[in-house]
């Protein structure tokens, strides 16, 4: 689908829900989940220095490589305003980001750390925190658009890394992919979309505490893919 043909197919509620100087953010007071809005007020009330609205994507619009997370963290991504900033899985993948230099190599969990990603973006397929990080399947719906203008505005895209089921899912329903013909398995691949889809357990500190997830394992993960964009070139 093109940028001109998905634009055409987004509902008006879900126009309107787009800023106008960015079509791949949506506002801030979204209205589109009222779960999520009525969580957001609710953090708004109780926490009113956090950032507390849908999270932009961060990172490098020239990207070949784009990182599809679940959601924000209430604490992480929700307090600070930046993906996988503030939280235990922000450490591991922004660790592992500059461990393949796909980062500036300063990150300090707030986002004024002077962090810059090379090559990558990073974005959530959901852009508002959902109590106990489990957002439902109409909210992940709801947030696909954001998540399918993302991935057509990054011209030079190439390689998405989705890390976990849900951001999996949502990747193959965004190009009307059977979940079946791209079944999800950590250290997957497919071919989705004209891009390379590639899997990995998300790096939450439930999956790395547990060892479903090791940091060797994620590094894997982005070897290959590493490998892949630079045989690409
Ligand atoms: S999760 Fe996405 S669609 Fe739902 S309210 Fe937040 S920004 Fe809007």
């Amino acid at each position: 689908m093109t940028e001109a043909s998905c634009w055409q197919a987004l509902p008006a509620l879900i126009l309107s829900a787009m800023t106008e100087q960015n079509p791949a953010l949506p506002d801030k007071d979204c209205p589109l989940c009222p779960r999520l809005v009525s969580y957001r007020q609710t953090n708004q009330a109780a926490q009113p220095d956090w950032f507390n609205a849908p999270v932009p994507c961060f990172g490098d619009p020239q990207a070949e490589f784009l990182i599809v997370g679940l959601a924000p963290g209430v604490t992480g991504a929700n307090r600070t305003g930046r993906p996988f900033t503030g939280d235990w899985a922000g450490d591991l993948l922004y660790d592992t980001l500059a461990q393949f230099g796909f980062s500036s190599d300063t990150y300090d969990k707030h986002i004024d750390d002077g962090l810059s990603l090379n090559n990558c973006m990073i974005t959530n397929a959901v852009r508002c925190v959902p109590p106990q990080n489990k957002p439902i399947g109409a909210e992940i719906t709801a947030c696909r658009p954001f998540l399918l203008n993302r991935i057509e505005s990054l011209k030079n895209l190439k390689a998405i890394l989705s890390l976990g089921r849900i951001s999996h899912e949502s990747v193959l329903r965004s190009f009307g992919v059977k979940l079946k013909d791209a079944a999800f398995a950590h250290g997957a691949k497919h071919d989705v979309g004209g891009y390379k889809l590639y899997d990995s357990y998300h790096c939450s500190r439930y999956n790395t505490n547990t060892r479903r997830l090791t940091p060797e394992m994620f590094a894997d993960v982005f070897a290959t893919i590493k490998a892949d964009l630079a045989a690409s070139a």
